[in-house]
């Protein structure tokens, strides 16, 4: 603070503020804020500056405040710079964004070219003091790897945001371990590096804004950072943690379930595609470069995801009864009227190989009982049969 010996007819006349407003009542000394230190030439009458004891008018965080509220532009430090924090920050470089990243593997190359400075210390990169900290780790990992993050040397109340493809689970942990004046923001891009790789309009982006402090600085770093996905024409949805873990269970870790089900199973392209199967086949690409951690993630981390794997597993095994007991019934109708109700034919052969399990099975023939009646299936076989 700077001090100095009163004088009451300073005016406001030259654009110097006026120091009746600052005066103190109970004494003859004036404060005023002035930097760097100098002497004040009013005229005939001067001021000493005595003494500065205290904050600078335009502190560092004063001014970081000032150009934020100028510049649309965030500093955002993604922590996880693998497949997805690297295809976030091909957008965020494009729209001007200064960009920032640290992961557990060395990136440096890779974020050159990208235009992010990569820091492979954590430490210097919270020294750059960011606005947003974007975790784009993996679910497995995220725990240890916030906890790893030195908080002090961040900003008061940085934002911090994460784009896991489960959210109740960073939710908590980000309420447990982030100091009280950190805000937090859970949002999940619902697209990936190759269903986002032609552009994000109309792809969904669900997100919660789990503490945003009432601050007008605070609710308007929280808004640009959302604006980066609707700018780019996103479809934004805002519900909370725990009804985007009901919702995704069914849909997307379905969908990841069946990709890689038919990618186990070995899907190939032909000549005859049909549209419904070039849908298959986009499904498996889709879902094939997405990391095993992912997919397990979206498993262990959702509550509701066993529920309904075994749903899926209970409408498969229904589909098959169904099936193998609509043939049945066929063939027992057309073995008793063809046959007379007794008779052996050639057709029962094949449907019984069918019903022992659908597979290339000749039975040969003296697996056929004498008396041609029908024979029971083998016993390892006998679930698969209606
Ligand atoms: P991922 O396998 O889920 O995560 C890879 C990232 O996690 C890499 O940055 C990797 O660091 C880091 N990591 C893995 N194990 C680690 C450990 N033990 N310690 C420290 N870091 C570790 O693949 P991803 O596709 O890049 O996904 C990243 C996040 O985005 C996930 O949380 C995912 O749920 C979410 N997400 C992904 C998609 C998508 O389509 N891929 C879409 C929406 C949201 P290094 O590379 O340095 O080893």
């Amino acid at each position: 603070m700077l001090s100095f010996s009163s004088s009451k007819s300073f005016t406001t006349a030259k654009g110097f503020p006026n120091l009746h407003s600052l005066s103190n009542p109970f004494s003859d000394s004036i404060s005023l804020r002035l930097n760097p230190p100098t002497i004040l030439n009013l005229g005939s009458k001067s001021l000493q500056i005595t003494a500065i004891d205290a904050a600078q008018p335009y502190d560092y965080e004063t001014q970081l405040r000032t150009q934020f509220n100028k510049s649309n532009n965030l500093k955002i430090a993604i922590i996880g710079f693998g497949n997805f924090g690297q295809f976030l920050a091909k957008t965020f470089v494009k729209q001007g964004h200064t960009v920032l990243a640290h992961s557990r593997s060395n990136y440096v190359d890779i974020a050159r070219k990208l235009g992010v400075s990569f820091f492979q210390d954590p430490h210097d990169l919270c020294e750059e003091h960011p606005e947003v900290v974007l975790l784009c780790s993996s679910i497995l990992s995220t725990k240890s790897v916030l906890k790893s993050l030195p908080f002090q040397r961040l900003r008061r109340n940085t934002l911090f945001v994460d784009v896991l493809s489960v959210k109740e689970f960073p939710r908590n942990l980000f309420l447990e371990t982030l100091p009280a004046e950190f805000d937090i923001l859970c949002t999940h891009p619902m697209f990936g590096p190759e269903s986002g790789k032609k552009g994000w309009a109309g792809l969904p982006f669900v997100y919660d804004k789990v503490r945003i402090g009432n601050d007008e600085f605070r609710m308007a770093r929280c808004s640009k950072f959302l604006d980066i996905f609707a700018r780019e024409g996103c479809r934004m949805v805002e519900m909370t943690c725990a009804e985007h873990d009901k919702y995704a269970a069914g849909s997307q870790f379905i969908t990841h379930t069946m990709g890689r089900v038919l990618e186990r199973f070995g899907l190939e392209s032909t000549e005859i595609n049909t549209k419904g199967y070039e849908t298959l086949l986009n499904l498996v690409e889709n879902t094939a470069g997405d990391s095993f951690d992912l997919y397990y993630g979206l498993f262990v981390y959702n509550n509701n995801a066993m529920e309904q794997l075994e749903r899926l597993d209970m409408a498969f095994e229904s589909i098959k009864k169904e099936i193998f007991g609509y043939m049945h019934r066929l063939y027992r109708k057309q073995l008793f009227e063809d046959e007379g109700g007794l008779g052996v034919s050639k057709d029962k052969k094949v449907g019984q190989k069918l019903l022992y399990g659908g597979s290339a099975l000749e039975l040969p023939s003296d697996t056929l009982p004498p008396n041609g009646a029908a024979r029971e299936p083998p016993s390892e076989t006998v679930k698969q049969t209606p």
